[in-house]
């Protein structure tokens, strides 16, 4: 996967990289989709959600430009792996998922894979999670019609926010960076994700 899909296309962060390699995707989907585990595509979880392509995974955590102090907002936390990936390259992580079922499977995703320091929220990550602001970078798994002012003013001065923006079939990954004139956007790559449903997401 990582010397085919990641290094073979554009990911060129080592860090990055090592992570990917480090974190067993097989732990985070559904036993029936194991043997599909490191397929070059994202695969169903259940309640019409999937486990994002690894690509796309690797493309999040890159962009973000993480050091290893951080404390990062994952929004949309699906399976977990996203935010697995995540807490090998930052200091604290904080997911996000509004449906119930998905974060209480996360929970036993991470336990099994040795993650039990992510930290699993339920609830609509499309308003961010003030109580924990600000964060020094934000990753969005789902797709929202605009940029999420709300999560934008919950990232640290120079903060970067990776979020899929665009309609219900096709999207541009757009990362945002927090500066002094207002989100500069940095990064715009074609994409394709399940809608954020929430306040600052599609309504349904
Ligand atoms: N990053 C995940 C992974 O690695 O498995 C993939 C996430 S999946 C593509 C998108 C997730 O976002 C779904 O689990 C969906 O329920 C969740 N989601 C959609 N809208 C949301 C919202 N407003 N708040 C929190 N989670 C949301």
């Amino acid at each position: 996967m990582v010397e085919e899909q990641l290094r073979g296309r554009d990911i060129v962060d080592e860090r990055v990289l090592a992570a990917m390699e480090r974190v067993p995707r097989e732990l985070f989907v559904p036993e029936g989709e194991r043997h599909r585990a490191y397929a070059d595509a994202a695969l169903p979880i259940g309640h019409g959600q999937t486990i994002s392509q690894p690509y796309m995974v690797a493309r999040i955590a890159e962009a973000l430009g993480l050091s290893g102090g951080e404390k990062v907002l994952d929004v949309g936390t699906g399976s977990g792996y996203q935010a697995a990936v995540l807490a090998e390259l930052a200091d604290e992580v904080h997911t996000i998922e509004r449906i119930p079922e998905l974060a209480e499977q996360a929970r036993k995703n991470f336990a099994a894979a040795g993650y039990d320091r992510v930290q699993v929220h339920l609830g609509d990550g499309s308003l961010g999670l003030p109580e924990e602001a600000p964060f020094g970078a934000i990753a969005v798994a789902a797709a929202a019609p605009g940029l999420p002012e709300l999560l934008y003013e919950q990232l640290e001065p120079r903060g970067r926010l990776a979020v899929p923006v665009g309609g219900r079939w096709g999207q541009r990954l757009e990362v945002i960076v927090r500066s002094p004139e207002g989100p500069a956007v940095v990064h715009s790559v074609p994409c394709r994700f399940v809608p954020l449903v929430g306040e600052q997401g599609f309504r349904k």
